[in-house]
């Protein structure tokens, strides 16, 4: 040890302090960032203090030192010096360009020093040195973590939610600065977006537990009732058996559309834009819609210019229009139209489904094309609807560089219109 630079051992020990504690219930994705981060600006606060400490420390030992030349000795002190103020020069430079935010605090939770990226992860222009965590982000858990920090040791994380207009929900590691060093780093992770995904995910998960278990029981409960003796009750049996049938269509449908959904999330469905007649797509989707829309006394028009081509997956496309011609279908009226029309606009295809339906309130169109976003879940589930095929929509057409739009009013008719590159 004798032989290992002072400035290097305090280095080496501030690596030591703070890694090992701000590695625990770090995720691993952010493990590296967080520890350089960490690292790098605990060093780059302390700069002038390894170096003084080192200076003084070496001077010390060169004076007790005899048989040596003060010349060398001075050089000897020179390299020393150089070389861990590189070593914390380059872990400085590497503090300011991560995406985290950090701060040095000092034995009082007293903000020292930070790299820039705070300011832009807190969300503000104001003077961050010599202010307390509770005056920045008002939030007592973070304080208190910062003053156990400094004063037990204690490492720890905490969650802060920031209110608007800044709406961020931020990840804090805290530790203390370790060694003999007074005071505590923290790590500032925004972690919004991943939040945001979390409960978009889990309100997924609920959203799709839902809807297995509304024809699941009506299943059970109609095949118990048949079993328990209703099977030779003639007049209702046949109405029992109709429904388990289409109660059982549904989950086929349900599990369908959320297999196709999931296939398009993990990207197992390349899309292969090619140039493709619209006419010839629209004509094969509205054939196989013909019965259903004839079921209904529906009128079914097509007006696409014969020389009208897109870029497309001519799959894909085809699967747009089943969609929203099966809702134009669902959602009109008896007696009603559906149109299909395609037309040129600069250098972009258009394709429009319009109906004579329903319509939709203005306030429901953002959300149309959620997961699961019904205006009218009863009325859905009476069509056999998922609740997914707008969801399904969007999804394959933006993976042909495609966008969709819909208008609509109320009690008059809705139109969905898809957006492509000329083919
Ligand atoms: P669903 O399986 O319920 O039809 P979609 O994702 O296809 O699910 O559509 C979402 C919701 O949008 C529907 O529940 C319905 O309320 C509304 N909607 C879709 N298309 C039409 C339309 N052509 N006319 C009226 N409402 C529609």
């Amino acid at each position: 040890m004798t032989e290992t630079p002072q400035a290097r051992r305090i280095v080496f020990l501030l690596l030591a302090t703070l890694l090992p504690g701000l590695a625990a219930g770090i995720g691993s994705g952010a493990l590296a960032g967080v520890q350089t981060g960490v690292l790098a600006g605990s060093l780059a606060g302390i700069v002038s203090l390894v170096i003084a400490v080192a200076s003084e420390s070496e001077s010390a030992r060169a004076l007790t030192r005899s048989g040596e030349t003060a010349d060398a000795r001075r050089r000897e002190l020179a390299e020393e010096r150089d070389g861990a103020l590189l070593e914390v020069q380059t872990l400085a430079s590497a503090i300011e360009g991560m995406d985290e935010g950090m701060w040095i605090t000092d034995a009082n939770g007293v903000v020292l020093r930070h790299n820039e990226a705070l300011r832009a992860i807190l969300g503000t222009d104001q003077e961050l040195v010599g202010q307390r965590p509770l005056f920045l982000l008002r939030r007592t858990e973070l304080h208190d973590a910062v003053l156990r920090a400094c004063r037990e040791g204690v490492t720890s994380k905490v969650e802060v939610s920031m209110d608007a207009p800044r709406n961020k929900t931020l990840e804090v590691h805290i530790a203390p600065l370790g060694g003999s060093l007074p005071g505590s780093a923290a790590v500032f992770r925004d972690v919004t977006e991943r939040k945001r995904l979390e409960r978009v995910r889990q309100d997924f998960v609920a959203n799709v537990s839902h809807e297995l278990r509304t024809p699941i029981a009506a299943i059970l409960g109609y095949a118990e009732t048949l079993r328990s003796g209703a099977l030779s009750d003639a007049r209702h049996a046949p109405q029992m058996v109709e429904i388990i049938h289409r109660q059982s269509e549904r989950l086929g449908e349900l599990v369908e559309d959320l297999l196709e959904l999931s296939r398009l999330d993990a990207g197992e469905r390349p899309l292969s834009p090619a140039p493709v007649s619209l006419g010839e797509v629209a004509r094969q989707a509205s054939e196989a819609m013909e019965p259903r829309a004839a079921g209904k006394r529906l009128s079914l028009q097509l007006r696409i210019p014969t020389d009208l081509t897109a870029r497309a997956d001519p799959k894909a496309l085809e699967q747009v229009l089943l969609n929203l011609l099966d809702n134009a279908i669902k959602y009109t009226p008896e007696g009603g139209t559906v149109e299909l029309i395609g037309e040129r606009v600069g250098d972009r295809a258009q394709l429009s489904v319009r109906d004579t339906g329903l319509g939709i309130e203005a306030k429901h169109l953002p959300r149309l094309f959620e997961r699961f976003y019904r205006v009218d879940r009863g009325r859905s589930r009476e069509q056999g609807g998922t609740g997914l095929g707008l969801s399904i929509v969007r999804h394959l057409v933006h993976g042909m560089e495609g966008e969709v739009r819909v208008a609509s009013q109320l009690g008059v008719g809705s139109t969905f219109t898809v957006v492509l590159p000329v083919g």
